[in-house]
């Protein structure tokens, strides 16, 4: 590889600079939604990972307890696409403007692009129970999700009318963290309205701490550029072609580079998590078949609140001055 130069056109976009929502396994977390979500096509890049310049298969279970050997995968980054929304709506990829999406259509390395949701939320400081924390304390953190997650917010939101401004329950969360998977359920009261102190540390804390709607869209995936994306359909390219024998790749600085930029990229991205779509299909997020499925739950604490009705307000301001503070 040549030298490079300490200049922009060097410079990848990471995704390191938010502080985003994460569970610890066991946790249980209570967090305030503080607007409607954003979404972006994302695609999920994994390739076969190469240690000594060779492939390896590994010994994955089903869900039925059979074993298979498949490739030891690696996570290689999780970009936009770069396709038009309105073409993807249409027919699922947009081959012509995004070289990821054209890969996909001749190849099985790559996948058809998938939405991936992000927004603002207030998380309460609390226990390892969930019971908040005396003297009330709260972070400001970048959620993002799957479709499966979106779908089970959106059956809490019909419940509500809404989430903007509304509590929900995580957890606890299911081992290994890194699938961060755990139930959701709605609150049965909002925390944030119990006290006015607490209001005032809410409200304070967003309005100093929350991240613009364009940051928020970069938390989904890594907006990069056209040349990066090529670099990167061109190495998993290249490790299946090691894997199958085709070529013969030795372990080189450069890979091992590459192979702790992928790490890096895997603990900076948000966890895989394998979630149920609302007909029961398994939405695949190419995670170990060895993962079970997350359990999102519907029912709320038991509590049921009243429909508000009319339309939700965008984001938690909106809904404060709907409420006159
Ligand atoms: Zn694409």
């Amino acid at each position: 590889m040549p030298q490079i130069d300490w200049t922009p056109e060097f410079k990848r976009n990471t995704t390191v600079e938010f502080d985003r929502l994460k569970l610890k396994v066991g946790e249980r977390a209570r967090i305030v939604c503080m607007e409607k979500p954003t979404f972006t096509f994302v695609h999920t890049l994994r390739g076969p990972k190469i240690v000594d310049g060779r492939a390896n298969k590994v010994i994955k279970k089903r869900k039925d307890g059979t074993e298979f050997a498949d490739w030891d995968m690696d996570f290689v980054g999780r970009p936009q696409c770069l396709g038009d929304h309105g073409i993807i709506m249409d027919t699922g990829m947009d081959p012509k403007n995004c070289p990821v999406c054209a890969r996909a259509q001749e190849s099985e390395e790559m996948s058809a692009p998938e939405r991936r949701f992000a927004m603002n939320i207030i998380k309460y400081n609390t226990k390892a129970d969930g019971t908040p924390v005396t003297p009330f304390g709260c972070s400001a953190q970048v959620w993002t999700f799957t479709e499966g997650i979106y779908n089970k917010l959106y059956a809490i939101a019909q419940e509500y009318g809404g989430l903007v401004g509304h509590d929900l329950i995580l957890g606890p969360c299911e081992p290994p963290e890194t699938y961060q998977k755990f139930p959701i359920t709605g609150g049965a009261r909002d925390l944030w309205t119990s006290d006015d102190k607490i209001k005032e540390t809410v409200v304070e804390t967003f309005k100093n701490n929350k991240r613009e709607t364009a940051d928020v869209e970069t938390a989904c995936g890594r907006r990069v550029e056209l040349r990066w994306l090529k670099e990167d359909i061109e190495k998993i390219r290249n490790r299946w072609r090691t894997a199958h024998g085709e070529i013969e790749a030795s372990p080189t600085a450069k890979q091992d580079v590459d192979a702790l930029k992928g790490e890096l990229d895997s603990l900076l991205a948000p966890p895989p998590v394998k979630v149920e779509s609302e007909v029961g299909a398994p939405v695949e997020e190419r995670v170990p078949e060895t993962a079970t499925k997350t359990v999102v739950k519907d029912d709320t604490d038991g509590e049921k609140r009243e429909p508000t009705g009319g339309s939700e307000p965008d984001d938690f301001s909106k809904l404060l001055v709907n409420l006159n503070l």
